[in-house]
């Protein structure tokens, strides 16, 4: 990984959050989530000579191998894939922020094994905004009611949602999908009393100055900083 290339590459993404930012009027700011899936360890090591201290991976053996090499004290870990039942014991003591949380089911296995461990895991619920039958998540519909039970789970700290646009979506259909959710979270903050309205992370590297301009707290940006991942 070409260390420097990273770094130019970080600081152009982050002049580009600044300017959507500044367009949309809101005072929180926005954290970049450098997403290192698919790409060696090394790519962790640049976005961290970068000053970006928050990496994103989506799956738990690759986040596993990452952590093992790179430590957790200079890196905010997020994961941000769907998270099969079966990696929960072995991903909760790896991660800061668990962006996934896209069934009651997955919330209860959550909670059962962080009170097991002695965690209290910070975790994001995610919202199917777009309603397309290939995403996870709530659809915008029932993620209230969800969001509510979710928030009473004892072993989670919900601090907010996280959604994905569809893939190849224009930009109306984007500011409509990115919108919404932020209307949800917004309306969750107000209505739901364990729910903590701190973080919006939606936005990737096709969309994510839309999704900044609709509110986004946290965009999860891969491929413009590392270039294409290798299946
Ligand atoms: C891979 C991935 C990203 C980053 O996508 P890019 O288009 O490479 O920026 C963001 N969020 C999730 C959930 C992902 O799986």
């Amino acid at each position: 990984m070409d260390a420097s290339g990273v770094a130019e590459r970080v600081a152009s993404v982050r002049e580009r959050v600044d300017r959507a930012w500044r367009h949309s009027g809101r005072s929180h700011p926005v954290t970049l989530v450098a997403v290192t899936k698919n790409h060696p360890p090394d790519a962790v090591e640049a976005a961290v000579a970068a000053g970006v201290h928050d990496v994103g991976e989506n799956r738990v053996p690759e986040l596993a191998d990452k952590v093992a090499q790179v430590g957790r004290s200079a890196v905010r870990w997020h994961l941000i894939g769907h998270l099969q039942r079966n990696k929960v014991r072995r991903a909760l003591p790896l991660i800061d922020l668990l962006h996934s949380l896209d069934s009651l089911r997955l919330a209860q296995t959550v909670s059962a094994e962080a009170v097991g461990q002695g965690l209290r895991v910070r975790a994001l619920v995610q919202v199917n905004a777009s309603g397309e039958a290939s995403k996870g998540g709530f659809d915008a519909g029932s993620a209230l009611e969800a969001l509510a039970r979710i928030a009473e789970l004892p072993g989670l700290g919900v601090v907010g949602l996280m959604t994905m646009a569809p893939f190849d979506a224009d930009q109306g259909t984007l500011r409509r999908v990115f919108g919404a959710t932020r209307q949800l979270w917004e309306e969750a903050g107000r209505q739901v009393s364990a729910f903590d309205a701190e973080v919006l992370s939606m936005g990737m590297s096709g969309d994510f100055e839309i999704a900044v301009e609709e509110g986004s707290t946290m965009v999860r940006v891969g491929t413009l900083l590392f270039g294409e991942r290798q299946p």
